[in-house]
């Protein structure tokens, strides 16, 4: 019999997972699992912090929350605080929707420089993700690279790139705004190892490149083909003709910006140059290194795992089958399938992992597990304090009453205050 779920991970994947077995079993208790103290994952750390409406598909989460079958059990780490075998004792079913949350190594020589920083690192900083609140980037040179050309590179160089008007009206957090506001960078290059063409970012987000306050794109003519190959499938060649002719717009732009975004292809990243810190970077077949006192390699993700739970194959995911791990666990989202596709991905895919999980335990007579009371007596005997839903509005209230004019909020950014702020 199945009645109680256990969702490892509160963002899209999780909260998607959970969306769609309600829907076809109202009667189910779930419990959401996160090692944070708030709710969303990437929503939250991911998304670009101008992206606000991207965010809103939290306001239906909320609802989900809101609805007495779901609770948040924040401030968890499942793997080390609480065992996954605990969970399975616990549960008639697991769902780990734990995301990637490492970024994939660059691979080259001096990429440990102070300076170069993965993009979970560096998003995570100006998104106020605790873990990474104190990173405090090197911004002091005038020239910074990003390398990689999908929408985290974009998202990236959008975010260095923009005004603090522009930015008013975003999430930004203080402490990145300050830090970028005073970085006065004049050169970003965005680096791709391919081609125009082979580049991932879609046409939406290269668009916006386009139309900023301070920042030109800079594209040279000599790169762009005149048209798109034949052969792709008519979406992607919807998405590449768009790009394309995106790019001979820019690169036919003359106008001064104080701020360039240098695009640059065919260039795979060799070395990062630097006696104690970034100075510069070796492209493969560039003689002369590019002088930039920031990299940040935005190259795609891995899940990393900790504790008793399962570890993820050579290509960063958890070995499954169909969204099934094993009798009773399962896994959706970038941990299932690795780093792609946007947030609705996740609404197709987790439906059809939880339909696999509904079909599995029908006609299953074994009496239903103990869930979350349970849980919740094992949490105490361990003296672990889980931040719940009434937690996390009160984090959220005091994010809104700190917020700047026109700022949805000013997230709490530190272990403590978090704490602090769920406990009232
Ligand atoms: P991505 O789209 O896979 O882009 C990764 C980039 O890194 C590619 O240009 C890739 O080049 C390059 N790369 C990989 N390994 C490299 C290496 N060793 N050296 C140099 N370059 C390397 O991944 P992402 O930008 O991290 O985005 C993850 C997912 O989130 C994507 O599906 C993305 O669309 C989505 N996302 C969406 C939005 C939005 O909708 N606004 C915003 C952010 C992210 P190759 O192509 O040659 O491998």
């Amino acid at each position: 019999m199945l009645h109680h779920i256990a969702i490892v991970g509160s963002g899209p994947s999780g909260l998607f997972c959970a969306d769609a077995l309600l829907r076809q079993r109202p009667d189910l208790k779930i419990d959401v699992f996160d090692r944070l103290p708030t709710p969303y994952g990437l929503i939250r750390f991911g998304v670009a912090p101008d992206h606000q409406g991207t965010k809103a598909v939290t306001r239906q989460f909320d609802r989900l929350f809101g609805g007495g079958s779901l609770r948040f059990v924040g401030h968890v780490a499942v793997g080390t605080d609480l065992p996954l075998a605990r969970l399975l004792e616990t549960y008639d079913a697991v769902v780990l929707a734990l995301g990637a949350h490492a970024d994939r190594p660059l691979g080259v020589p001096g990429e440990e420089l102070a300076g170069r920083y993965g993009s979970m690192a560096f998003v995570g900083w100006y998104n106020g993700h605790p873990d990474f609140r104190d990173l405090a980037p090197l911004l002091d040179r005038p020239a910074a690279a990003v390398i990689g050309q999908g929408n985290v590179a974009v998202d990236i160089a959008r975010v260095l790139g923009k005004t603090a008007q522009e930015m008013a009206a975003s999430d930004l957090t203080a402490h990145a705004m300050t830090a970028i506001g005073g970085a006065a960078l004049s050169d970003i290059y965005m680096i791709g190892r391919r081609g125009p063409i082979e580049a991932s970012f879609t046409s939406a987000e290269l668009a916006e490149l386009g139309r900023l306050e301070n920042l030109r794109p800079v594209v040279a003519k000599a790169d762009l083909p005149d048209n798109i190959p034949a052969g792709l499938d008519p979406a992607e060649a919807r998405v590449k003709e768009k790009n394309l002719l995106l790019l001979h717009e820019f690169a036919a732009r003359d106008d001064e910006k104080p701020v360039k975004l240098h695009f640059v292809f065919h260039r795979a990243p060799e070395a990062v140059l630097g006696s104690g810190r970034v100075e510069a970077l070796k492209l493969k077949g560039s003689e002369a290194p590019l002088a930039a006192g920031t990299v940040v390699s935005a190259i795609g993700y891995r899940t990393e795992t900790q504790g008793d739970l399962p570890r993820a194959s050579e290509r960063g995911v958890l070995a499954n089958e169909e969204g099934r791990i094993a009798p009773g666990l399962y896994v959706v989202g970038w941990a299932k399938r690795g780093p792609s596709g946007t947030i609705p991905t996740n609404r197709a895919e987790a439906k059809a992992v939880a339909d696999r999980i509904l079909a599995d335990f029908n006609g299953d007579e074994t009496p239903a597990k103990a869930g979350s009371d349970a849980i919740d007596a094992m949490l105490k005997q361990q003296g672990l304090t889980a931040i719940d839903w009434s937690g996390w509005k009160r984090i959220e209230a005091a994010e809104a009453a700190a917020a700047r004019q026109g700022s949805p909020r000013e997230k709490l950014a530190d272990w403590t205050g978090l704490r602090q702020a769920a406990a009232g």
